[in-house]
Formats: structure tokens, C-alpha cells, sequence
């Protein structure tokens, strides 16, 4: 007995991938405060095990959360109870991951490519297509590109930056990542995208190719290897690091909660296995450590992006306290010009402002540590939809995400480079 128990353990550690038939996404919506805090407080009933998609923030922001087939029931008469309104988002998760996954394997199926320009960008890649990709694009581009490996991974995989730099020494540079919440596929998929547009349009365009003249950009397109490789693999809705916890049968950290910024304050949590959970100390994870240590022992970098999804929102900091930065102005506006570039192509709506007055306290961010660290245009995005797909965005839209993206970053990166400070 014991060994067929430890059979199937095996079985479904190998084939096993997490289904989520029936679970339904609902999208709840609180009438005034009183049924706000209602909501605020299911965040607390671990027993629904709910996943909130997208977090409690004020009374005209919708909560969207994904409730498992075994509590739907008592959620919606919990809710019903109290007189909350919802709707249902997403019937049945499971059907919309098959969808995705066969849209995968039938691109799968077409041969490798061979270079970048075969590159399938409107499709969802595995890590090591992705991996594949960069070394494409390092021996493409040897003059503009390279690759730099900044750590490792808890399981060990390569933390690999792209750099992409004309010359000079410690020229002031710029930072974009992606993909650090591993299941924010359209993040990794933009960042790649972002790769190609930035080799493709040098010595083109006259905007990149005076960005690339001055400074240097880095980009680290799969931020959070293990969790990526786990969303292919095991589960795809994994957001955190895969770093067990001691004491815990709870795996992983919230990377967006490690950093050394407000750490531990409120807007994170001290459960392991909450998904925002902060981790034991500041910067326990390697993944967070590595991108510390280069960007301290680099230096020079004058702006620092790090983009997520979803909703449609370009943030600044702070996130752990409501005292205003001291660029708030600068920052302010050149969000909204940024947002308004990127609504220039097909129209879709980005709100901006701070972090705690767009969203909610959020403690341990990167780009409150990083502008901490002085680095000024230290930015945030949270990229399509606002929740009709949410994480499972259609492949389809993952190009005109990374176009309509890369207006608003070519904002940001344009106005740091004529304001090097
Ligand atoms: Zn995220």
C-alpha cells in the first residue's frame, strides 16, 4: 500500500499537472466601505483557498478572485448572504487552459526556428524556447548584444540579462524585467518582443538609436525561471519563487515583496503560503539577490522598469508608504504622457498614479527599493487585460501588447536619456 501511495506520488509529480476543473473566476463588487471590508476580510478565510487575481482596492475598483470547484458553493452564498454583488468572470478555468494549451502544441509542432526572424512571436514559448531565442539574438547581434548571467535560480537555472550597448564604459543605463510573477505569461512574451523591436529598430529609428548612443539597456526577459518552467509544467497559475519554506509545506515568495523597501510592513504577508508572502528575510530569494548585487555593483542606472500584468496601469512609488516621493511630479506626468502614447495605437486605457493611491500598500516592491536606491524613473506596469482574460490573455493579443507597451517605454526611456541626472 505504501508503495503504491508512493507510486502515484511519483506518477503525478511527473505527468501530474494541476487541473482546475470548475474553478470559476468572479469578479465582486462592493457597493460602499462597509462591503469592502466584507470582501477584504475572505482574504483571511483560508479554508475557500482563494487566489485573488486582482487584490481589494477601493469601492470602484472590482475584486476578481479564483474560487475552486470544492468552495464555489459556500463562497457565492457567503457573498449572497451579505448582499455582495458578483458576476462570473470565467466559467470554467480548465476550459480556457486547454484552449491555451492546445494553441501552444499546435505551434509547437512547426520546426524550430532557426533564427530570430522565424521566431514565432505571437505564440506562448516555453523557458528554454526562450533561452534558445537570446542566444539567437546574442550571435545575431554580436556588436549590440550580449548575455550576461547575473545568478542562479533556486533550482539553478541561469539568470540571464540581455545587454544591449553601442560601446563606452558604464554608459548610464536603463533596466527592464519581465516575467517576475511567472504566471504573467504576456510579460515574457512582450519581453521577448521587446528584444527583436530593439535590434530591429537601431540605426533605423531615429528615437532608439539616440537612446543606444548614450546608454545601455538591460533586459531580463524570465526573471523567475522556476516558477516559469512550474507554470509550463505543474501549474499555471504559479506566481512565486519555488524556494521551500522551513517549517511549511507552502512553497515559494512573493519576489515583488522581497525587496529591501518597507520590508515586512504592511501589504505582504508573514504566511508562507499566501501568495504574497514576503519570505524570512529581505532578499532570502536568489532571484531578488542577484538583481540586487548587479544593479549596487554596476551602478549608473538612471531608470528601472519592472512590468507585470494585468490591468492596465503604470505605476510609481511608493508602494509601502503614503509620504509622496520627491519626483512625484516628474513621475506623474511623464506616466501620463507615456499612457497616452500607448492609447495612441489601439486605444487601450492605462490608469497611473503611486502605487499605494492606484492599487493598494504593498510592501518589499522592486521599485521602491530601487528608487530608494536613487535610481529616479523607477516604474511599474501592469500590462493587458483588465479581467475578461486575465492571466490567461489570448495568444493573439501578446503582439499589439508588446506594440502598444513599447510606446509608453520608449516615453520613459526617451525622457531618461535627456534628463540624465
Ligand atoms: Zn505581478
Amino acid at each position: 500500500m505504501r508503495g503504491l501511495i508512493a507510486f502515484t506520488a511519483l506518477v503525478v509529480a511527473v505527468l501530474g499537472k494541476e487541473m482546475f476543473e470548475g474553478h470559476q473566476v468572479l469578479r465582486i463588487v462592493a457597493k460602499d466601505e462597509t462591503q469592502l471590508s466584507l470582501i477584504k476580510n475572505l482574504e483571511d478565510m483560508v479554508e475557500f483557498e482563494l487566489d485573488f487575481w486582482r487584490g481589494v482596492t477601493d469601492v470602484s475598483t472590482p475584486v476578481d478572485v479564483r474560487v475552486p470547484f470544492h468552495s464555489l458553493q459556500s463562497v457565492k452564498i457567503h457573498l449572497e448572504s451579505q448582499d455582495i454583488e458578483y458576476s462570473i468572470m470565467i466559467e470554467d478555468l480548465q476550459v480556457m487552459l486547454n484552449e491555451e494549451q492546445q494553441e501552444m502544441e499546435s505551434a509547437a509542432r512547426i520546426a524550430e526556428p532557426r533564427n530570430t526572424d522565424s521566431f514565432d512571436f505571437s505564440r506562448y514559448h516555453t523557458i528554454s524556447e526562450i533561452y534558445s531565442f537570446q542566444d539567437m539574438l546574442v550571435a545575431e547581434n554580436p556588436n549590440l548584444v550580449s548575455k550576461i548571467v547575473i545568478g542562479q535560480s533556486y533550482e539553478g537555472r541561469p539568470l540571464n540579462v540581455l545587454k544591449f550597448s553601442t560601446g563606452g564604459t558604464n554608459r548610464p543605463a536603463i533596466w527592464l524585467d519581465t516575467g517576475i510573477h511567472s504566471r504573467e505569461w504576456v510579460t515574457q512574451a512582450s519581453g521577448t518582443w521587446f528584444a527583436k523591436k530593439i535590434v530591429t529598430d537601431y540605426g533605423r529609428d531615429p528615437a532608439i538609436t539616440a537612446i543606444l548612443n548614450k546608454m545601455d539597456i538591460f533586459l531580463e526577459i524570465v526573471t523567475n525561471p522556476d516558477g516559469y518552467y512550474y507554470t509550463h509544467n505543474s501549474n499555471r497559475m504559479w506566481r512565486k519563487t519555488r524556494k521551500p519554506n522551513s517549517g511549511s509545506s507552502c512553497v515559494g515568495v512573493d519576489p515583488n515583496r522581497n525587496w529591501d523597501a518597507g520590508f515586512g510592513g504592511a501589504g505582504a504577508s508573514n504566511n508562507p503560503c499566501s501568495e504574497t508572502y514576503r519570505g524570512p528575510r529581505a532578499h532570502s530569494e536568489s532571484e531578488v539577490k542577484s538583481i540586487v548585487d548587479f544593479v549596487k555593483s554596476r551602478g549608473n542606472f538612471k531608470a528601472f522598469v519592472s512590468i507585470h500584468s494585468y490591468s492596465q496601469m503604470l505605476l510609481y512609488p511608493y508602494g509601502y508608504t503614503r509620504t509622496p516621493c520627491k519626483d512625484q511630479t516628474e513621475l506623474h506626468n511623464l506616466a501620463k504622457k507615456a499612457i497616452t502614447d500607448l492609447a495612441s495605437l489601439y486605444g487601450t486605457s492605462y490608469r497611473y498614479g503611486s502605487i499605494i493611491n492606484t492599487i493598494y500598500q504593498a510592501s518589499g516592491g522592486t521599485i521602491d527599493w530601487t528608487y530608494n536606491q536613487g535610481i529616479k524613473y523607477s516604474y511599474t506596469f501592469e500590462l493587458r487585460d483588465t479581467g475578461r482574460y486575465g492571466f490567461i490573455l489570448p495568444a493573439n493579443q501578446i503582439i499589439p501588447t508588446a506594440r502598444e507597451t513599447w510606446l509608453a517605454l520608449m516615453a520613459i526611456m526617451d525622457h531618461t536619456s535627456k534628463n540624465i541626472y
